[in-house]
This record gives structure tokens, C-alpha cells and sequence, in this order.
């Protein structure tokens, strides 16, 4: 069986759809593939874009920003995971690339959070995602709100993505789902397509009820998805047949990262085991290994964000980190993912020391801070996640890990104390969430996977402005970059036929 377009796409997440989109404005015909039914990690997502610069949202709740303070403030985040120029695009490009998820129908608002937060609650979409009030001190610019949550109730990455790809139908896009890329086509050193496996009939509708009911479970609860991911796989090996779709013009993989090719992760050490895997069974590295098949090269493959968020609610930012030696670290105003890399430096293991004060205006924090899925992770924490004691030496003891010493800067505070567990495998019910931000080297003005021409790559499979470090949004607001840069540059791409002649 064979199909042939302008442009084949290998996933349909949210750099796929963007991706897709600017290819078909630009007039090529588009293929899109999936392995599953679609939507990947961007469907379970919260939906959450970083984008400022003077966004309509920021605008209208009367928030002050510009591209320059954005630059500023990102510049200490991605260091040179990109260029300066390029960061500097991002941030010109942003509240403009706001507006065209907008146009692409993608809902917004700027109902401003007032208080910190790792995810408002459904009262809230516009909210300070990164760690902007640590990074600068009191002299610096004020803390500017850049996360913009997708207006929809819950986590909002479905809502994000179910308009994404109805963009992506209207833009007359092909969708092949159920669709797996096993091999890059390659003629006179230029990729001119993709080799696949694809399901039809009762096996195509099985393997995508399978993989749509499994999509949860294997994150929070990975037995149970891996078992309905397990029957999927072997549907593919049992049914899939073979189709090759022929790329006139060049191939965009979009397949996300690899925090299901959990042996990559084990070898980057044991302080990772016991984490989240954000993302899906899609995420197994298969993308960007096409890339090195035909030649390309990864970089930033060790960058894992590993998320320990202590906020909401917001009081327990007043506490104090301490390590397994009872040393104090961190600054509980960064955002979730600078405490997390923190953790991980110590081995994987930490607490988060408090007062009494401190729990007090916590326990009474949590019904308007926090939304029902992070309800119960902060009901873990601050009950069967925490020990309590009326002096520090106590507490410590009863955690098992050395005294936390008092400073004079930062003293302890009211007894009794109480010591939560914040590890990144701090128990069944509140391990940290894990994502890979490393992926294929691509040419920073196309897209194009540097060495291999006509394969361009984007989102989480591509090196990009989140590759060194991640706040709330950054990778989705990278996957809308890379993603239409790629898109746009294969569709202009004068490909392997034309340039035969
Ligand atoms: C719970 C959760 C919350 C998150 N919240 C946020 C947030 O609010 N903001 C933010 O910026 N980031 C967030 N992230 C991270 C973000 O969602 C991802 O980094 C991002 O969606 C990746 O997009 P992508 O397009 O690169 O990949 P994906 O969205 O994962 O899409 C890749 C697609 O490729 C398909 N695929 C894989 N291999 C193949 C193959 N061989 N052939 C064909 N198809 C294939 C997969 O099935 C998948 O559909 C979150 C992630 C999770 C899981």
C-alpha cells in the first residue's frame, strides 16, 4: 500500500498539528501519522502555554510586559540550549503566536491568579509559571504572569488539542492514525518518505479503544496502562501491515521524547527511579532514533525535568528544604522543576521542614487553591507524607534524616515542626512527574535535522528553547514554535523531486 503528499508528519501531538497546519497554509498536501489515536502527552497535558511580550490577555488583565523582559527573564532559563537569536524570535514572536493558537481556535483568558501556584483552578487562566520572582532580586523587574492556561475546566491539554486538530482537519490535512513509523525512506541521501505498519479493520478499532482508555493509567497508575498498552502492541505486530508514505517535499517527526524508554532512564541513574513518566507509551525515543538511523545527531539526551511542586497551597513556599543530612537547599519560590533538579543532585531525596504557622494557613489554603486533581496529592502530603514533633531534633528523628540546623536568616519558627517528605519517590501518592527535553540537533532558522536533508524535527523530539530547563508552558509554547517553523520550511522545501531534475 502506498500514499503520497507533500509533507508527511510522523505524530500528531501539538508540535504535529502546527506543524501540519502551516505546511497546508503554505499549500503542500499533508499527511499526518500517529501511532495511536493522536494527541500524545499534549492531550494529557495542562494545557498551559509560556507567551508574553503584551499578550491580549496580559493586556486586558493590565499586566506590563515586553519581548525584552521576557528575553531577559527566559535567557536565565534556556542559557544555550538556543541561540540568543532565536530565544530573542521566541519572545518577539510570542504574543503573536498567542494570537494564532487563538486563531486556530484555541480558548484563553486573562482572569489573573492571585496567588502562587503550580496550576490554578478553574478561576484562573492567566498565572506566574515560572520562577521570574527568584531569579531577579528586589531591584529587578516585577514578577510578570506568562502562563496561559487553556480556558477549560480540569487540565485543560485536551481542550488544547481537540481544537488543534480540528484546525488541522479544516486545513484539509490527511490523518492516518493508528499508524506506526518504523523506518525513514531514504533516496540519493535526501529522506523522501517514511516506511510504516498500519492497522485496518477490528484490530485499527481495538488498538485505538485500547490506547485511548490506557492513557491515563499509565502515568498515575502504570500496571494497568501497561497492560492495556501491551495488548496494543502486540496488535501492531500481529496485525499491522506494511505502507510506505512517499514525501515529495520532506518529513517533519514530531513524535515527542522518550520518557517511556524507561532503560535510557535507568542508566541516567537511580535518583530518577520511582518517578512519574509525563508523557505516553509513544514517548519510547522511536522518533528521534529515525533521525539517527539517517544521520542525525541528539543533544541534551541527560536534560530530565523532574517536577517537585510545593505550592499550592501557597504558604508552604514559607517553609525550609532540607536534604538526607538534614542541610538546608533550594528557594521554595522557584518553580517545581529548579526544586526538582535540586532533588535530584541529592541523590533524589528531601524534605520540606515547617512551623506550625506555616501548616496552619497550608491546611486552610487548600480548598481555594487548588483544583480537584491536586487536591489529593496535598491531602498525601500533608498527612500521610509528613511526620510531626515538638522540637526539629525530634522530627528529624522520626524522619530519619540528620538535624536541620537554625540561621539566623531564615529561623524555624512556632512548634511543633513538621517535616514532609517531597522525594521523588516520596510514596504511592506523590512521586514526581518526569519529562526528557532533549531530542534531534536541528538548523535553528528551518528545523532542519542538521546532516539529513529533507527531515525537519520539532516539540520534544528536536533540541529546542525548553531543552535546558522547563517552566510551566515552555515546552508547548516550543512545540508552537518549532512546529510551525518546521512546517512552514518543508512546505517552501523544493524536495528530493525537484531537486532530481
Ligand atoms: C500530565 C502532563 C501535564 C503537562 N502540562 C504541560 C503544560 O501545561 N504546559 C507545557 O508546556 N507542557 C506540559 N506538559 C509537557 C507537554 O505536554 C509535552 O512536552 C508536549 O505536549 C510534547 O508535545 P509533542 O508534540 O512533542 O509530543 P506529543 O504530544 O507526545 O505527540 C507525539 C505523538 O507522536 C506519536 N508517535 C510516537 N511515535 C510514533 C511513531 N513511531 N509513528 C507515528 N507516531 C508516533 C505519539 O503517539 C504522539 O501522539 C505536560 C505533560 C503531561 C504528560
Amino acid at each position: 500500500m502506498e500514499v503520497t503528499a507533500d509533507v508527511v508528519v510522523v505524530g500528531f501531538g501539538a508540535a504535529g498539528a502546527c506543524a501540519a497546519i502551516e505546511a497546508a497554509a503554505a499549500g503542500a498536501s499533508v499527511v499526518v501519522l500517529d501511532r495511536f489515536a493522536g494527541g500524545g502527552a499534549t492531550a494529557l497535558s495542562g494545557g498551559v502555554v509560556y507567551a508574553g511580550g503584551g499578550t491580549r490577555q496580559q493586556v486586558e488583565a493590565g499586566v506590563t510586559d515586553s519581548a525584552e523582559a521576557m528575553f531577559a527573564y527566559l535567557k536565565h532559563e534556556v542559557r544555550d540550549a538556543v541561540s540568543e537569536a532565536t530565544l530573542r524570535r521566541f519572545c518577539e514572536d510570542s504574543a503573536k503566536s498567542l494570537a494564532w493558537l487563538e486563531d486556530q481556535g484555541v480558548p484563553f483568558s486573562s482572569a489573573l491568579c492571585p496567588f502562587k501556584t503550580s496550576y490554578p483552578t478553574d478561576d484562573y487562566y492567566l498565572y506566574q509559571s515560572g520562577s521570574e520572582d527568584a531569579v531577579f532580586d528586589d531591584s529587578g523587574p516585577d514578577p510578570v504572569p506568562r502562563g496561559h492556561r487553556t480556558k477549560a475546566k480540569g487540565t485543560s491539554g485536551k481542550a488544547f488539542f481537540t481544537r488543534l486538530a480540528e484546525a488541522t482537519r479544516r486545513a484539509g490535512v490527511r490523518i492516518m492514525t493508528q499508524t506506526r513509523a518504523v523506518e525513514l525512506v531514504l533516496e540519493d541521501g535526501r529522506v523522501a518518505g517514511v516506511h510504516c505498519r498500519t492497522l485496518t479493520g477490528l484490530p485499527r478499532a481495538l488498538h485505538s479503544a485500547l490506547s485511548r482508555a490506557g492513557a491515563k493509567p499509565w502515568i498515575y497508575y502504570p500496571p494497568v496502562g501497561r497492560k492495556l498498552f501491551g495488548l496494543a502492541a502486540w496488535l501492531e505486530r500481529r496485525f499491522g501491515r506494511p505502507l510506505t508514505v512517499t514525501a515529495r517535499r520532506g518529513v517533519v517527526i514530531s513524535a515527542g521524547g522518550f520518557i517511556a524508554d524507561r532503560a535510557t532512564i535507568r542508566e541516567l541513574g537511580p535518583a530518577y527511579r520511582g518517578g512519574l513518566a509525563l508523557g505516553t507509551p509513544g514517548d519510547d525515543g522511536g522518533g528521534i532514533r529515525l533521525g539517527v538511523e539517517a544521520g542525525g545527531k541528539t543533544a541534551r539526551m541527560d536534560k530530565i525535568s523532574v517536577w517537585r511542586f510545593i505550592t499550592p497551597p501557597s504558604a508552604l513556599q514559607r517553609g525550609v528544604l532540607v536534604d538526607s543530612e538534614g542541610r538546608r537547599f533550594g528557594d521554595t519560590t522557584r518553580y517545581g522543576a529548579a526544586i526538582g533538579s535540586e532533588i535530584i543532585e541529592r541523590g533524589g531525596k528531601a524534605w520540606l521542614l515547617v512551623d506550625d504557622d506555616v501548616l496552619r494557613v497550608a491546611r486552610a489554603q487548600v480548598k481555594t487553591q487548588t483544583s480537584p486533581f491536586q487536591r489529593w496529592q496535598v491531602r498525601y502530603f500533608l498527612n500521610r507524607g509528613m511526620v510531626t514533633a515538638p522540637t526539629v531534633e525530634e522530627v528529624a528523628a522520626k524522619a530519619g534524616i540528620g538535624t536541620p540546623q537554625d540561621e539566623a536568616a531564615q529561623p524555624f519558627g512556632t512548634p511543633p515542626y513538621s517535616l514532609i517528605n517531597v522525594s521523588v519517590r516520596a510514596g504511592f501518592g506523590y512521586p514526581c512527574p518526569m519529562l526528557t527535553l532533549g531530542g534531534l540537533v536541528v538548523d535553528e532558522d528551518t528545523g532542519e535535522v542538521r546532516g539529513v536533508p529533507g527531515l525537519y524535527a520539532a516539540g520534544r523530539s528536536a533540541v529546542g528553547v525548553c531543552s535546558e530547563s522547563y517552566v510551566s508552558g515552555l515546552s508547548l509554547a516550543d512545540c508552537v514554535f518549532s512546529g510551525r517553523r518546521a512546517g512552514l520550511h518543508v512546505a517552501e522545501s523544493s524536495g528530493a523531486g525537484e531537486a532530481r531534475c
